[in-house]
């Protein structure tokens, strides 16, 4: 059994990736499979900790297009987060696996606040540490909070899951059949081209600090594992 390529990442959670096929909302049973693969990797003595989006419940920009204040809306889109951080850490604790949530955005009574040395704390007992809310601020997404909470935290890759899809194309496989699959890329060359990595405050973070981008497919349950074990799998971004 090969030995971990990492001591700590960062897996970044779309909305997307824990709406497996549903329309809308969260598929218990997607979530289940995530837990587990994060288990797993966790009593491999990897430190994971956990980045999770709001986007299948709700996104500040479906509210402002509707009328609503920006900053409301991105708040409502922060608190879905938080729905999405417990419906994992309940799926993580079932499988066995010691978690917790910090929140960018109080609520005491259901998470911890965002505290980066206790955050870092958990993390060397082995407990996986799920970052909810975002940045706690509107006008950001839960890409940049990715970023951002791997930086502080040293974490030494980003794992960005995406549904159905391998990794990164020259354009979106599921519409264009001539997308090209794209096994490595500049962060330079990924913002330039407007490529599907993360979104460009996120991939800017990423590139001013060196910090390498593996975008693989969730479908696959053994992926986050092989990339861990420093297995080529789906496009890696880093400096060219
Ligand atoms: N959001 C925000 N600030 C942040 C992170 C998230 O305002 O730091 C809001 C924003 O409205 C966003 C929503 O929360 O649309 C859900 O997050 P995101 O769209 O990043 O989720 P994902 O696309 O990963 O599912």
């Amino acid at each position: 059994m090969t030995g971990p390529a990492f001591r700590r990442i960062l897996l970044k959670l779309s909305g997307e990736a824990l709406m497996g096929d549903l329309p809308y909302g969260a598929d218990p049973e997607r979530i289940a499979a995530i837990a587990r693969q994060v288990k797993f990797v966790a009593d491999r003595g990897v430190e994971i900790a956990i980045v999770v989006g709001g986007g299948n419940i709700y996104r500040g920009l479906e509210g402002a297009a509707e009328g609503m204040d920006r900053a409301t809306g991105d708040y409502m889109g922060m608190l879905a987060t938080v729905l999405n951080a417990l419906a994992l850490q309940d799926a993580l604790e079932k499988v066995g696996a010691d978690t917790r949530v910090q929140s960018a955005i109080t609520i005491s009574e259901v998470a911890e606040p965002y505290i980066r040395r206790r955050a870092m704390r958990h993390l060397e007992k082995g407990r996986t540490v799920i970052f909810a809310a975002g940045t706690g601020n509107p006008f950001f997404t839960t890409d940049t909070a990715a970023a951002l909470r791997a930086l502080e935290i040293h974490a030494e890759a980003i794992l960005m899951a995406k549904n159905h899809v391998e990794g990164v194309y020259s354009a979106d496989p599921r519409v264009d059949p001539d997308a090209r699959f794209i096994a490595e890329i500049s962060y330079r060359e990924a913002i330039e081209q407007r490529l599907a990595v993360m979104d460009s405050t996120a991939l800017s973070l990423c590139m001013d600090n060196n910090l390498p981008i593996h975008v693989f497919n969730m479908d696959d349950e053994r992926n986050i594992d092989r990339i861990v074990c420093g297995e080529r799998v789906g496009t890696v971004v880093r400096s060219g």
